[in-house]
């Protein structure tokens, strides 16, 4: 079997082996980490100079492009790579966007907003007939699903063919979903951007993003030329990391997935949480759209506690869970969402659990002590 005949393999086959060239014997079996910003000139193509490119970010692209079916541009950070889809709206242009979507995309947008670069619309994700409302002489629809933090999961198919009726673009940020369970161009997108920072470099050590859109489209190489101009290009040493983590992410993602179902049906019953948010959670409002559109509920529980003091309380006793943001790591997080700048819109008393890889046991051991006080 070839490997560039992707489309016959298996997610968890793709993760492990693209992105490694050519196979000829002697040659180290992975992918240079190329600290290079010049390629020696003199042939067909003109002098290569890192901006534009690397055969480390190459390689990582070709992975991350292969699992999404399309081709995948890396950045600098998450937001780097959502700023590179928004400056695709014309100036005046006007952006339907998640009410409660990641602070770091409602920020920037709100920033776009005030300088007049750009108009937004805001809206519940969920709510497929309030999106389709707002998209009349919109540019540019943002989905991101599930939500950050608070779990809504949109219907992605028909608001990606809504919007492609209107003309609009439809963007979706599938960090929670990874490329492992969420295929968006598949369902109607033009564009899929990751927080690589998160599932797919794995370890909370790496700060990368990366958009994806369909092979040979104009978008695609509109992206590519918005990197190379702007200039948020990631380094060498976060593609190889992030390159490194993609290797995992399907065992990685099958530990933490199974961890967070299990902890999330123990919280949903325990006493002291008044609200369990988990879209593998039979009761869950995204339990049905999860089980139709995601191929997992993915790694994140949101729990609600009785108030800010109790859900402070329970972030700075646990001992084998961390208290940390971010998330999509392989040790468990959480962090109480409203202290965060930007994020006072949330439910006060909310904490995300960003489950990881340990002993689920262990994870609960903690998690249930930490709750029952000091
Ligand atoms: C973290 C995150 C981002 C931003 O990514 P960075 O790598 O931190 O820039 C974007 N979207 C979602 C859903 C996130 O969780």
């Amino acid at each position: 079997m070839r490997l560039d005949d992707a489309t016959t393999l298996r997610p968890a086959t793709i993760a492990v082996a693209a992105g490694r060239g050519e196979r000829a014997p002697g040659d180290p079996i992975n992918p240079p980490l190329s600290l290079s910003t010049v390629s020696v000139g003199g042939g067909a193509e003109p002098p290569g100079y890192a901006r534009d490119g690397t055969p480390t970010w190459a390689a990582l692209e070709e992975a991350v492009g292969g699992l999404e079916g399309g081709t995948a541009c890396a950045f600098a950070s998450g937001i780097a790579a959502i700023a590179a889809v928004l400056d695709e709206v014309p100036v005046g242009g006007t952006v339907v966007a998640p009410r409660d979507a990641y602070s770091g995309l409602r920020s920037l947008l709100a920033k776009l907003e005030d300088q007049g670069r750009l108009g937004v619309r805001w809206v519940d994700i969920a709510d497929t007939g309030d999106v389709v409302a707002a998209l009349d002489g919109a540019d540019l629809l943002w989905i991101e699903s599930p939500t950050n933090p608070l779990l809504a999961v949109a219907e992605i198919p028909a608001l990606c063919e809504a919007a492609a009726a209107r003309g609009a673009l439809a963007a979706v940020d599938s960090t929670f979903a990874s490329p492992l369970r969420q295929q968006p161009l598949a369902a109607g997108a033009d564009v899929v951007v990751h927080s690589a920072t998160k599932l797919i470099a794995g370890h909370s050590d790496a700060l990368l993003g990366i958009t994806v859109a369909a092979a040979g489209s104009p978008l695609a190489t509109r992206l590519v030329t918005h990197r190379t101009r702007h200039g948020a290009v990631p380094g060498s040493l976060e593609a190889f990391l992030a390159l490194r983590g993609l290797r995992t992410l399907p065992v990685r993602l099958d530990r933490a997935e199974a961890n967070a179902g299990e902890l999330a049906r123990r919280l949903a019953a325990h006493p002291a949480v008044v609200r369990t948010r988990y879209p593998g959670l039979p009761d869950d409002p995204g339990h049905a759209r999860a089980a139709a559109h995601l191929d997992g509920p993915g790694t994140i529980v949101s729990i609600e506690l009785a108030d800010a003091a109790a859900a402070d309380a329970l972030c700075a006793r646990v001992g084998v869970c961390v208290h940390a943001t971010s998330l999509g790591g392989v040790e468990t997080t959480l962090e109480r969402r409203a202290r965060q700048h930007g994020e006072e819109h949330l439910p006060p008393a909310l904490v995300r659990i960003s489950v990881g890889c340990e002993d689920v046991e262990d994870l609960w051991a903690d998690l249930d002590a930490a709750l029952a006080g000091p």
